[in-house]
C-alpha cells in the first residue's frame, strides 16, 4: 500500500481536504467520478461570504474566510479570486433594522462590517434601484472561481507532491479499510474520506443530507456595472426555506464584467432541467434592485445541486463507529466554496489529534441519530 489516505471527491471540498492531509505528510490517493471541481463546485457562485445562521455557521465561514485571503495571494488569475466585498441591501426600514443587527451580530464574531445609509449605498453600488433604505458592506468578503481553485489545491499547493488523482473513477462501496470502484478494484487506505458532496448518502446511506436545487444566469460583459456581490437581506429568510421554491436576490461581478445572478432554491427535485418559470422570477426579483438587468444580454443558465443537511452545517469527522477509518466532510449546502478550507483544518485536526482553532463538535456527524444503512 502506497497511500496514508484516500480522499472520494474533488470537489472543492476533497480538494481542501487532499491538500490539508498532504501538507502534513501523508500521501493521498483522490478518486473522482468525473474529473476536478465538477458537481456542485462547477455549479456554484463561488461567493466566499461569512454568513450567521448560527454560532456555528458564522465560527466556520469567518475562519474559513481568513483562510481564503491568507492563500489568495498564492491562487492565479485562473482563480479568479477577487476581495469585492458583500453588499447587503436593505429595502426598507425593517430590513434596516436587520442590516444593524447583522453587523453586530457580526462584530460579536470579529468580522467588520459597515453600515450604509441611503446615499452611502448609492455611492457604493450606483446601479442600484432608488429608494433603498440602506445597506450593510462587508468588506473583506471575496469571490473565487471554485473548479480551477479546487486544481490549484490538488496540484501547486503546498504538499502536492503527496497527491494522486485518479479521474473517471467511481466508488461505488465501502468496505473496512477499503474502497470499492466501480471496475471492482479495491483500493485500501488506513484513513477514507468520504467528500463527494451530495452523492455521500450513496456511500454512507443514511448519512442526513437532501437536495437544493439552485439557479443560476450569467450575462454579457458589463465592466463597471456592479462593484460588490449585491445580495438583498431578504436572502437570509429565502436561505432558511425548507420546502417550495424561493428566489431572492444575489448578484456577482465576475472579474470579466459579466454579472453573475442567482439565486433560487428547491427540495424534492433532482431534475437538472432549468425551469424557465423559476429563471423568469429570479430576474423579476433582481430588477427591483438592478433595473438595467433585465436589458442585459443572458449567456447561459444552468442548475446545481447543494447538498444540505438538517441543521444546515456540514458534517465534518469520524463517520462513527460502525465505519472505522471512515471521515466524512459533506453536506455544506450552499457555502461549500467559503468553508471549505477551514472543513480541512477541522478534519486534519481531528485525524491528527491537534487542538483545531474552533470547536469541531458543532459539525461532528453524532449530532444526529444516524442509523446506517447498507452501502451501495
Ligand atoms: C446554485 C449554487 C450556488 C452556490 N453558490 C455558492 C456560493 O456562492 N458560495 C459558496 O460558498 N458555496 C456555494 N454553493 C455551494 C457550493 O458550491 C458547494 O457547497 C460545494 O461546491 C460542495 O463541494 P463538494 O466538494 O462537497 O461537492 P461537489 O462539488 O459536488 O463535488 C463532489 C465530487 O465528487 C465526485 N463524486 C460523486 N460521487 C462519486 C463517487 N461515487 N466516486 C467518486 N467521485 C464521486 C463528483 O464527480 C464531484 O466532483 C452553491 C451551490 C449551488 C448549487
Amino acid at each position: 500500500m502506497t497511500r496514508d489516505a484516500v480522499v472520494i471527491g474533488a470537489g472543492i471540498v476533497g480538494a481542501a481536504c487532499a491538500a490539508e492531509l498532504a501538507a502534513q505528510g501523508m500521501r493521498v490517493d483522490v478518486l473522482d467520478a468525473a474529473g476536478i471541481g465538477g458537481g456542485a463546485t462547477a455549479a456554484g457562485m463561488g461567493h466566499i461570504v461569512v454568513m450567521n445562521d448560527s454560532p456555528a455557521e458564522l465560527a466556520l465561514s469567518a475562519y474559513s474566510r481568513e483562510l481564503w485571503l491568507a492563500l489568495a495571494p498564492s491562487l492565479r488569475a485562473a482563480d479568479a479570486f477577487a476581495r469585492c466585498g458583500t453588499l447587503w441591501v436593505a429595502a426598507d426600514d425593517e430590513e434596516f433594522d436587520a442590516a444593524r443587527t447583522l453587523q453586530s451580530a457580526f462584530a460579536g464574531g470579529g468580522v467588520r462590517a459597515q453600515l450604509l445609509d441611503a446615499a452611502a449605498l448609492r455611492e457604493c453600488e450606483p446601479s442600484l434601484a432608488t429608494p433603498m433604505a440602506g445597506g450593510l458592506l462587508v468588506q473583506d468578503d471575496a469571490i473565487v472561481y471554485a473548479p480551477r481553485a479546487a486544481q490549484w489545491l490538488l496540484e501547486h499547493s503546498l504538499g502536492h507532491q503527496n497527491i494522486t488523482v485518479r479521474r473517471e473513477c467511481e466508488a461505488t462501496a465501502l468496505t473496512k479499510g477499503n474502497v470499492r470502484l466501480a471496475d471492482g478494484e479495491l483500493v485500501s487506505a488506513d484513513l477514507i474520506v468520504v467528500a463527494n458532496g451530495l452523492a455521500a448518502q450513496r456511500l454512507l446511506p443514511g448519512l442526513p443530507i437532501v437536495p437544493k436545487k439552485g439557479h443560476l444566469l450569467i450575462a454579457d460583459r458589463y465592466p463597471g456595472y456592479l462593484h460588490h456581490q449585491v445580495l438583498e437581506l431578504g436572502y437570509i429568510k429565502s436561505a432558511h426555506q425548507t420546502q417550495g421554491a424561493s428566489v431572492a436576490f444575489n448578484a456577482q461581478p465576475r472579474p470579466t464584467g459579466q454579472v453573475l445572478l442567482g439565486s433560487s432554491r428547491q427540495f424534492d427535485t433532482l431534475d437538472p432541467v432549468v425551469e424557465w418559470s423559476v429563471l423568469a422570477r429570479m430576474v423579476q426579483r433582481a430588477a427591483r434592485y438592478l433595473p438595467a438587468l433585465p436589458s442585459m444580454n443572458a449567456i447561459r443558465a444552468w442548475t446545481g445541486f447543494r447538498a444540505a443537511s438538517p441543521d444546515g452545517l456540514p458534517v465534518i469527522g469520524p463517520a462513527g463507529d460502525e465505519w472505522p477509518g471512515v471521515w466524512v466532510a459533506a453536506g455544506h449546502e450552499g457555502l461549500g466554496v467559503t468553508t471549505s478550507l477551514a472543513t480541512a483544518k477541522l478534519l486534519a485536526a481531528q485525524v491528527f489529534g491537534t487542538r483545531a482553532a474552533i470547536d469541531a463538535a458543532p459539525y461532528r456527524v453524532d449530532r444526529f441519530a444516524v442509523e446506517y444503512g447498507h452501502g451501495a
